[in-house]
């Protein structure tokens, strides 16, 4: 059976036009920096995100972990959101393997990191402190509902950042779903930060990688990381030849995949038994089940299934749906519906 898959943009399988991409790929050693498929596509990636340089890493997770690792010392602390991605989902890659401190603090309702919150974190110089050396933004905001982040309020980021002497750093996964929501382009949105880090395999589509973007300086030392990581690969440009296409096309076109997740929040909104998140934004819905409806999280995900409609559950009866490329408008009728049927 072809389920309806929302459980995520990334299950999304590469379009034909990649997979032919792929195969007529020119190709080197990209250790060597030889592969020029590779080349073209960092290029590009720094040029559209306005920055000097760019890097191809295997994921989203490694491209994170070497900014970190680039930007701070062991013992250097982040100012980061207790709702980021970099705090919950990346294994405590940077504690484990940076020796970097995390100080999570509260994303707000809207995604964003208290303009208050973030200058009352940054230690002052002492001997009982660690260092404060980096802020990490996540746009769009993925726990808090997909919230885009917008131009000004990460520009009031960047400027307290610059009077403290911090970098800072945007876990950009789905920067692209920011910009296409807010009208603006991704290259203003990162314009106050250090390094940029997002995804070609979420809703861009691309079978596999992410990109870093920032100075030649820190992708230098980037590449160093990225090696020593274990993420640097060979005959790359096989990967990276989807990764051009999804950053030329797949960007364009974002605004479809918002329109079908609006449509599944209007269709969802009125079916007794679940609670909407209001914050839902960009390609994603997020709700919950009410405490009466006598299903269990597994329960709902598997009368969904048996009307051929894949989501995710993130424990206590929250649950998230993400449209992406391969989602039609049939696709949208049939979750509302297979809903409709599960709820009566
Ligand atoms: C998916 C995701 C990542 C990590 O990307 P992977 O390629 O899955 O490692 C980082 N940040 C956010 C916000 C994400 O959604």
């Amino acid at each position: 059976m072809d389920y309806v898959d929302l459980r995520s943009d990334t299950v999304t399988q590469p379009t034909p036009e990649m997979r032919a991409a792929m195969a007529e790929a020119k190709v080197g050693d990209d250790v060597y920096m030889d592969d020029p498929t590779v080349n073209q596509l960092q290029e590009l990636a720094a040029q559209t995100l306005g920055k000097e340089d760019a890097l191809f890493v295997p994921s989203g997770t490694m491209g994170n972990l070497i900014a970190l690792m680039t930007h701070c010392q062991r013992g250097d602390e982040v100012i980061i959101g207790d709702r980021a991605h970099v705090n919950l989902h990346e294994a405590g890659g940077m504690s484990a393997l940076g020796g970097i401190f995390p100080r999570p603090l509260k994303n707000q309702a809207d995604g964003t990191i208290a303009l208050d919150d973030i200058r009352a974190a940054i230690q002052s110089p002492d001997v009982h402190h660690a260092i404060t050396r980096l802020v990490c933004l996540e746009n769009t905001q993925n726990f808090c509902g997909g919230v885009p982040l917008t131009a000004e309020y990460v520009k009031s980021v960047g400027q307290i950042a610059r009077e403290n002497n911090l970098t800072l750093h945007i876990d950009g996964a789905r920067i692209f779903n920011a910009a296409a929501t807010l009208n603006v382009s991704a290259k203003k949105l990162v314009a106050p930060a250090d390094s940029v880090m997002f995804c070609l395999s979420k809703g861009l589509v691309a079978p596999v990688g992410s990109m870093l973007v920032g100075s030649k300086k820190f992708i230098a030392r980037a590449r160093h990381l990225r090696k020593m990581l274990g993420g640097g690969m060979r005959q790359a440009g096989i990967l990276a030849a989807a990764g051009i296409i999804a950053l030329e096309q797949m960007t364009k076109r974002l605004g479809e995949d918002h329109l079908r997740a609006k449509k599944i929040f209007d269709g969802l909104t009125h079916i007794r038994g679940l609670v909407l998140d209001s914050r839902s934004s960009t390609n994603m819905v997020f709700f919950n089940l009410a405490n009466d409806v006598p299903l269990t999280d597994e329960q709902l995900v598997g009368e969904i299934k048996k009307r051929g409609v894949l989501i995710s559950a993130l424990g206590a009866r929250r649950f998230r749906l993400v449209t992406h490329y391969w989602i039609d408008d049939a696709d949208v009728t049939q979750t509302v519906q297979a809903f409709a049927d599960v709820m009566k």
